[in-house]
């Protein structure tokens, strides 16, 4: 993809797990084939930023000897599937997830960002993640089926599951879905058929992924998802983790890794930055015409709630609603609040700095 500061390449780790070594390939690959940033995507992808036309092919062998390539690219494009980050070898989450990634060639041709939510731990941790079509825990402690958007699912069993998300992503596309582009706002208009009809709510919530200790080893925020390379290098060594997994919450759990100092990222579960959301903008992007991250960074200990501050009404940083939401708009801000950054805004028009004074910011 081309973005302001060059390309950006992205990787989706399988299972949303990178071993050590592929890691470190990936930081150092960051490093000498493009600007040395990494981005934590809200689909828990990594994608590496500031890639030349020059170093974009030797990067793609550079990730390809590190086992971080599908064979097939158009597969790979269809491999929108977010994963439980407490998965473990076995349980359900791993293996629907796995059935659905050796299947998706079954797939009719979906939307860009039409994607899958394999959420089959105990309690639910990818419910406000953006997904179309959710494997998830049922409140009876089944599984379910259930079309983003949608209030209840249909009972299913892990055997027949990827047969049952296939079937229903064949009905979406077959009955118009693509047209609106995402499932919630297809069924906002079309009736789900019986078939797909649910019986059972979801699962209770639990409580996102945070900084701190976890099962699994460290677990680091990363402020607006944004790594460097090399301070994300120095932390998985001194960590000892013996492996990566990303989430869709821009918090990485170093697997096996022990509590050690992270500059540059967030240890804390408190800290204000894990509150607000902002997208690349200026510079980075060419369809923005405002300066995100800065802005985002003065107001975070003063909003109200969740912030999400966006360069345009696209919205890539945070696909849901939030208690208040900045879109620039002509090198403005408009504010929407409790919505999305495509919703009709309250006010228009407003000043960087005036916001900043507004909300008591320094
Ligand atoms: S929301 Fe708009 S400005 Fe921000 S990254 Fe997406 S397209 Fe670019």
């Amino acid at each position: 993809m081309e973005s302001g500061d060059g390309l950006i390449l992205r990787v989706r780790p399988v299972l949303a797990r990178l071993t050590a070594e592929q890691a470190y390939g990936l930081c150092d690959a960051a490093r000498t084939y493009g600007s040395g940033i990494i981005d934590l995507t809200s689909r828990a992808n990594l994608q590496i930023r500031g890639v030349r036309t020059d170093t974009h092919g030797p990067l793609l062998e550079r990730l390809g000897a590190l086992g971080l390539l599908d064979a097939d690219p158009a597969l790979e494009s269809r491999r929108n599937i977010l994963v439980d980050p407490f998965w473990q070898t076995g349980d359900d989450t791993a293996l629907i997830a796995a059935a659905l990634a050796a299947r998706l060639a079954e797939l009719p041709p979906l939307p860009a960002k039409f994607g899958f939510a394999v959420d089959a731990g105990d309690a639910r941790r990818l419910a406000a993640a953006s997904a179309d079509i959710r494997v998830e825990r049922g409140a009876s402690g089944g599984l379910i089926l259930r079309a983003d958007g949608a209030p209840l699912g249909r009972p299913v069993a892990v055997e027949g599951a990827v047969d049952a998300v296939i079937a229903l992503a064949r009905w979406f596309v077959d009955s118009g879905g693509a047209a609106a582009g995402r499932m919630a706002r297809h069924l906002a208009g079309t009736a789900l058929p019986d078939a797909f009809a649910g019986t059972e709510a979801p699962a209770a919530e639990a409580p996102p992924v945070a900084p701190g200790v976890t099962s699994l080893g460290l677990a680091v925020g990363v402020p607006f998802g944004q790594i460097e390379a090399a301070a994300f290098a120095d932390l998985l060594r001194a960590s000892g983790a013996a492996a990566l997994r990303t989430t869709a919450v821009r918090v990485l759990i170093l697997e096996g890794g022990a509590l050690v100092a992270a500059d540059g990222f967030v240890t804390g579960a408190d800290d204000p930055r894990l509150r607000v959301e902002a997208c690349a903008g200026v510079p980075f992007c060419p369809s923005a015409t405002v300066a995100t991250r800065d802005l985002a960074l003065r107001l975070a200990a003063r909003a109200p709630g969740r912030l999400h501050v966006s360069g345009c009404a696209k919205g890539c940083a945070h696909a849901g609603a939030a208690p208040l939401t900045l879109v620039g708009r002509d090198g403005r801000f408009d504010l929407v609040r409790d919505g999305r950054a495509w919703d009709m805004p309250l006010e228009t028009g407003l000043d960087p700095d005036t916001l900043a004074t507004r909300f008591g910011a320094a």
